[in-house]
């Protein structure tokens, strides 16, 4: 399975302007200057393996989305506005005749603030008559959330006006829930207005959702129950929006966590990969960079990251 990030950054998304393309390609010439770059291949090599990620590329703009690809349904947690490229890139291959239109496409929801359901009004597919459009979530009024984003003083289009069967379910936080071949079970967490973390398993394979959440001085307690959340996952995606000084100290109570948390409850909990996920808006791709040296298998999630599980 591989797991594809469309949408990283935290809280709104971040915009690449011309001034920071001009930097990295700066940066990236003086690097070059030693370097004998005559050929195509030279240079595609020299981009690969002779520059930092935070020149060669981008930790990306779009919020929230994540898709977990097996080649039988379509599985997303969050429509942030990295929902809008998983949705273009999926009517490509409708367009190219590699896949058929009508799909399924089931879209879990963590929770209700505008950078985990803004990419709603933009997702393709949902226009797109019987196409199935599936949002799960365990907020009760997840329904009214996606109806007020497309009231029209919001937006043009009522989601009503969309051509897609759209349909809502509020999944019971105290079950376990049987969806697009998936065990899935949800986790309430420490965020302003609720914000719930799934586990999905299929396989033998354990991947676990938890952004936006932060966890307070009850989490150094061995019976923290997010430990057994979080336990022999193979793949752990963490709201490690801050540092750990921002998190502890400007930003505490804004309802996020930090690199070095996940870090540790990943230890505690035996997980075998880490994505560090929801990226400060705020924080530039020299600050993110500098974030991923751990003794543990960690990724810093970025627009366009796959992990094969
Ligand atoms: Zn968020
Ligand atoms: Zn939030």
């Amino acid at each position: 399975m591989i797991v594809h990030f469309w949408g990283t950054r935290g809280s709104i998304s971040n915009s690449i302007t011309a001034q920071l393309i001009r930097e990295k390609l700066f940066n990236a010439l003086k690097k070059s200057r030693d370097f004998d770059l005559d050929t195509d291949d030279k240079i595609n090599l020299f981009i690969d393996n002779g520059l930092p990620f935070s020149v060669s590329g981008s930790f990306g703009s779009n919020t929230s989305c994540m898709e977990m690809r097996d080649n039988k349904e379509f599985v997303v947690c969050d429509c942030g506005t990295g929902l809008r490229d998983f949705g273009n890139y999926i009517t490509t291959l409708a367009q190219q005749g590699k896949i058929e239109f009508p799909k399924t496409f089931h879209l879990f929801v963590s929770h209700l603030h505008w950078d985990h359901i803004q990419g709603f009004p933009f997702f393709v597919p949902a226009h797109v008559s019987e196409n199935k459009i599936k949002i799960y979530g365990f907020h009760p009024d997840l329904e009214q959330a996606f109806i007020d984003q497309q009231k029209v003083r919001n937006f043009p289009l009522s989601l009503k006006d969309m051509r897609g069967d759209i349909s809502f379910t509020v999944l019971d936080i105290n079950k376990e829930h049987m969806i697009a071949g998936y065990t899935v079970k949800g986790m309430k967490q420490n965020h302003p207005g609720e914000s719930y973390g799934y586990c999905f398993e299929k396989d033998g394979k354990k991947i676990v959702y938890s952004t936006d959440a932060e966890h307070k001085k009850d989490s150094e307690s061995e019976e923290y129950s997010f430990i057994n959340f979080f336990r022999n996952a193979d793949l752990l995606v963490f709201d490690a929006q801050y540092t750990l000084l921002d998190s502890i100290d400007a930003k505490e109570d804004w309802g996020h966590s930090s690199n070095m948390l996940g870090v540790e409850l990943s230890v505690r909990s035996n997980v075998k990969r880490l994505c560090l996920f929801h990226n400060e808006h705020t924080y530039n791709d020299e600050d993110l960079e500098n974030d991923k040296n751990y003794d543990l298998d960690v990724h810093m999630a970025y627009d366009g990251l796959e992990i094969k599980i």
